[in-house]
């Protein structure tokens, strides 16, 4: 299913994201940037020592990324350039501006994508995991903020792919499109 905002392809697909052909992928990280389950573990296993090598450089810089920032490292062995390591909010109860957070996160994510000349980008679906943020809800945040972020001014990615792992988030990412 796809869907155009302003110059932007919106795509989403069902997949395993470090297969993605895309100059970045995102991952959804800890705020340590050390390897957790989940899409972390799988990025950095296909990532390989390289990606390890880059985060472990970022932590003892700056002492990690903060809920709702980004980093940026290469992908190692990935075939994307790029790893955009972005860290979704845990899901409270939804008091605890956990929306302003995940909105957050893919706006810092799509910064750093336009810093770096990135075309073409693919997202997971960002704290529905471990983090527990209710998938629905995450899914509009998510593609209300690239709507609202391809309608403004902002340099935007040509392409911008969603890779959902399991059926269930498929749907609620496709009736969450066709709601927006
Ligand atoms: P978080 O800690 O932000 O909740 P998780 O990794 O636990 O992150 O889960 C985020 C989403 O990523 C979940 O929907 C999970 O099913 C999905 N996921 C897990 N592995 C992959 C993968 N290889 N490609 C794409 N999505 C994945």
């Amino acid at each position: 299913m796809q869907k155009q905002f302003a110059e932007t392809t919106l795509e989403l697909i069902q997949g395993d994201i470090t297969k993605a052909e895309v100059d970045a992928i995102v991952n959804a990280a800890n705020e340590k940037l050390i390897g957790g389950g989940g899409v972390d573990g799988a990025i950095r296993r296909a990532g390989g020592n390289e990606v390890v090598k880059e985060c472990d450089e970022i932590r003892a810089r700056q002492g990690g990324c903060p809920t709702g920032t980004a980093v940026i490292t290469t992908g190692g062995n990935l075939p994307a350039q790029y790893i955009i390591h972005t860290v979704g909010p845990i899901w409270s109860g939804g008091d605890a501006d956990e929306a302003a957070l995940l909105a957050s996160c893919y706006k810092e994510s799509l910064q750093l994508a336009a810093e770096n000349g990135v075309k073409s980008i693919a997202f997971p679906s960002i704290s529905t995991g471990v983090y527990g943020y209710p998938t629905e809800k995450a899914a509009t945040v998510a593609l209300e903020t690239i709507r609202d972020l391809a309608e403004s001014n902002a340099t935007m990615p040509e392409l911008i792919q969603f890779v959902l792992f399991d059926d269930a988030t498929y749907g609620c990412y496709s009736d969450a499109l066709s709601d927006i």
